[in-house]
C-alpha cells in the first residue's frame, strides 16, 4: 500500500523560491571581473534568475539543451545556474584551465548550444571559436563593458534588462538532467557526469544536515571552489538552502586577496582545496593575524597536509577535511566530528582531523581487494573505495564504453581510490589507485609518506611518485618544492622526519627538486606530468631491505 502523501518533484528552483522568502538579509557578494563588488538578495538573485530564463527561452534554448558556462565565481555565474536547469535545460559548467584541445572536445561531446563567458576568457575562446561548435556566445557583463569582440556576442544585463521578473517556473520530473561537469580525466578523453535536480536537491539536504551544525544559522561563506569544479562542491545549493550569504571571489584567490576579502566580508567559512589554504596560512603568519571572523574552513580535492591542520586548528579555526569527487556531487565524507571527539585532547582530535571523516547520509561506501571481497572496517584493511546512493553517478554522459567500467555488479561507484574504514566510520584514503607504489610486492601509500614530509620546515610541496626499480619492480621517488630555494632538504632529513611513522622500506630512495610543482585543471599536482618528466631518472643502488 503506497503512503497517503503528496509527491513533489524534488526541483532546484524550490531552493531558489525558499531562500527569496525566508531569508531576506543574506547576499550574495560578488567581487567581479570589472572590479567592483556587488551585492544582491536572495530574491534579487530569484527576479535576475527569471529574467534570465525568458530571455534564454527567446534565444530559442529549452529542455534538454546544454548551456556553457566559462566563469569565475559570481552573483551571474549563480544566476546561471537557476535560469538555466528551471527550464529544463542542463547547465554545463566547463573549466577553464582545462587545455584547448580537452575544451573543444567537451564543447562537441557535450552539444553546447550557447556559452556564457567572464570577459576574462573572451581572448582565449576568440582564438578557438573556429574549432568550437556553432552557438551564441554572451559576454557576462554590461552595457559599459563590452568589449568589441569576434564572436558576435551578446550582452548579459542587455538579455536581462526590462523582462518580468516573476514567474511559475516549469514543472517536469525530478529526475530531469540539471547540470554537466567533466573529469578533467588523467587517462583518455574527458567524461561527463550529468547531475539530477533530484540528486542535487538531495546533496544540498545532505550538506545543511552534516555540515549545518558547524556553520551555524546563515554562516557566511567564501566558495573559494569554482562553481566550475563540480558545482562549488553544491554550495550554490545547499547555500540557499541554509540562508547563508555566499562571498564570491571572482578570479583573485591568492593568499592576500583571500585574507582581505574574509576580512572585509566577514566570512566565517571558506571552502577550498589545501594549495588555497597553503596560501591563505602563509598570509596569516606573515599579518600575524586571522581575519577576523573565520572560524571554520571545509578542504578537499586532494589531501590536506595534517601540518597545515593543524596550523589552522591552533588557530581556533575549525578545519573540516572533506572527500569527494565529481562523480560523486561531490561530497561524500566530511570531518566534522561527534561530540564526544571533540572533547579528545589535541593529538587525537588531530589525527581524526587527517583522516577524510565519515560518510554523508544518503552515501554508501564498501571497500574491496584486488579479487573483489569486501574487506572490513577495521581502520587497517586497504581496499579499492566503491560508493552507492542517490548522489552518485550511474554512468558518464554519452559514454557507454565508460560507463560501463565504473559500475560494478551489484550497482556500486568505482572511485578508484584506496581507501581504509575505521569501525567508528572514519574513511582514510590512502591513494589514488594508480598512484600506489609497489615495492617488492608491498603497497607504499604516496599520500602517507608526503603528509609526513610536509611537516618538514623546509619543504612547501611534495609528491612521491614510482619509479621502476631492477629489484623492488618500483620505489618511492620524492619530488619537492623547498620553501626556500637556497635552503633545499637532504635525503637524510626528510628520512628521520618519517622515521617515527613509517618503516624503513617505505622512506623514498631519491629525493628531486622542482622550482614550480605541475599542477592539475582542479588543482591538484599532476603526478603524471612528474612521472614523465622523471621517467628516466636513474635510481640509486639498489636498497638493501
Ligand atoms: P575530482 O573529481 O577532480 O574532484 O577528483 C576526485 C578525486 O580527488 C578523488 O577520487 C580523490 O582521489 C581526490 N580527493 C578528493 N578529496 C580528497 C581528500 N579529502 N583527500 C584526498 N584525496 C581527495
Amino acid at each position: 500500500m503506497d503512503g497517503l502523501m503528496m509527491n513533489r518533484p524534488l526541483l532546484q528552483a524550490g531552493l531558489l523560491d525558499y531562500a527569496a522568502d525566508s531569508f531576506a538579509s543574506a547576499q550574495i557578494v560578488s567581487r567581479r571581473v570589472e572590479g567592483d563588488t556587488h551585492r544582491q538578495s536572495y530574491g534579487q538573485t530569484r527576479a535576475r534568475a527569471v529574467q534570465l530564463s525568458l530571455a534564454l527561452e527567446e534565444m530559442g534554448i529549452g529542455p534538454e539543451d546544454r548551456v556553457a558556462t566559462l566563469a569565475w565565481n559570481g552573483h551571474r555565474h549563480l544566476e546561471l545556474y537557476y535560469a538555466v536547469p528551471n527550464i529544463g535545460a542542463v547547465c554545463h559548467t566547463i573549466n577553464p584551465r582545462l587545455s584547448a584541445e580537452q575544451l573543444i572536445f567537451i564543447a562537441h561531446h557535450a552539444g553546447d548550444k550557447a556559452l556564457f563567458l567572464d570577459l576574462t576568457f573572451l581572448p582565449a575562446v576568440e582564438t578557438l571559436k573556429a574549432h568550437l561548435p556553432a552557438m551564441r556566445y554572451v559576454l557576462m557583463t554590461d552595457r559599459a563593458h563590452m568589449p568589441e569582440n569576434g564572436l558576435d556576442a551578446l550582452c548579459y544585463e542587455d538579455l536581462l534588462d526590462g523582462r518580468a521578473t516573476d514567474r511559475d517556473w516549469p514543472q517536469f520530473p525530478e529526475t530531469t538532467a540539471s547540470g554537466l561537469c567533466y573529469t578533467s580525466g588523467t587517462t583518455g578523453d574527458p567524461k561527463g557526469t550529468l547531475y539530477s535536480h533530484r540528486s542535487n536537491v538531495l546533496h544540498a539536504m545532505s550538506i545543511a544536515v552534516c555540515l549545518g551544525p558547524d556553520l551555524g544559522p546563515q554562516p557566511r561563506i567564501l566558495p573559494v571552489v569554482p562553481l566550475f569544479h563540480v558545482n562549488a562542491w553544491g554550495l550554490p545549493f545547499a547555500g540557499p538552502l541554509m540562508g547563508a550569504s555566499l562571498i564570491m571571489p571572482g578570479p583573485h584567490l591568492d593568499g592576500e586577496s583571500l585574507w582581505q576579502l574574509c576580512e572585509d566580508e566577514g566570512v566565517e567559512s571558506a571552502w577550498g582545496v589545501p594549495t588555497i589554504w597553503q596560501g591563505l596560512y602563509t598570509e596569516i603568519r606573515k599579518r600575524d593575524a586571522k581575519p577576523g571572523a573565520l572560524r571554520h574552513i571545509v578542504v578537499g580535492g586532494s589531501a590536506m597536509p595534517r601540518s597545515l591542520t593543524e596550523g589552522f586548528e591552533k588557530l581556533g579555526i575549525d578545519v573540516n577535511h572533506a572527500w569527494g569527487m565529481t562523480e560523486t556531487s561531490p561530497l561524500g565524507s566530511h570531518g566534522s566530528l561527534p561530540t564526544d571527539k571533540r572533547r579528545l585532547p589535541f593529538a587525537e582530535r588531530m589525527a581524526l582531523k587527517a583522516t577524510q571523516g565519515r560518510r554523508v547520509f544518503g552515501v554508501e561506501m564498501k571497500i574491496v581487494d584486488e579479487n573483489g571481497q569486501r574487506q572490513p572496517h577495521d581502520g587497517t584493511a586497504m581496499g579499492g573505495l566503491y560508493v552507492r546512493g542517490n548522489t552518485i553517478a550511474d554512468g558518464y554522459f554519452d559514454n557507454e564504453e565508460a560507463s560501463r567500467k565504473v559500475i560494478d555488479d551489484e550497482g556500486w561507484f568505482m572511485t578508484g581510490d584506496i581507501a581504509s574504514i575505521s569501525p567508528d566510520g572514519y574513511l582514510t584514503l590512502r591513494d589514488r589507485a594508480k598512484d600506489l607504489i609497489k615495492s617488492g610486492g608491498e603497497w607504499i601509500s604516496s599520500i602517507d609518506v608526503e603528509n609526513f614530509a610536509l611537516a618538514h620546515d623546509k619543504v612547501a610541496q611534495c609528491a612521491v611518485i614510482a619509479m621502476p626499480h631492477p629489484k623492488w619492480g618500483e620505489r618511492p621517488l620524492m619530488v619537492v618544492t623547498p620553501a626556500t630555494p637556497d635552503d633545499r632538504p637532504t635525503l637524510d632529513e626528510i628520512c628521520e622526519i618519517l622515521a617515527p611513522h613509517l618503516a624503513r622500506w617505505q622512506f623514498p630512495d631519491d629525493l628531486v627538486f622542482v622550482d614550480e610543482m605541475p599542477m592539475t585543471a582542479t588543482g591538484k599536482i599532476s603526478k603524471r606530468t612528474l612521472r614523465q618528466r622523471f621517467k628516466n631518472h636513474v635510481p640509486p643502488e639498489p636498497a638493501e631491505d
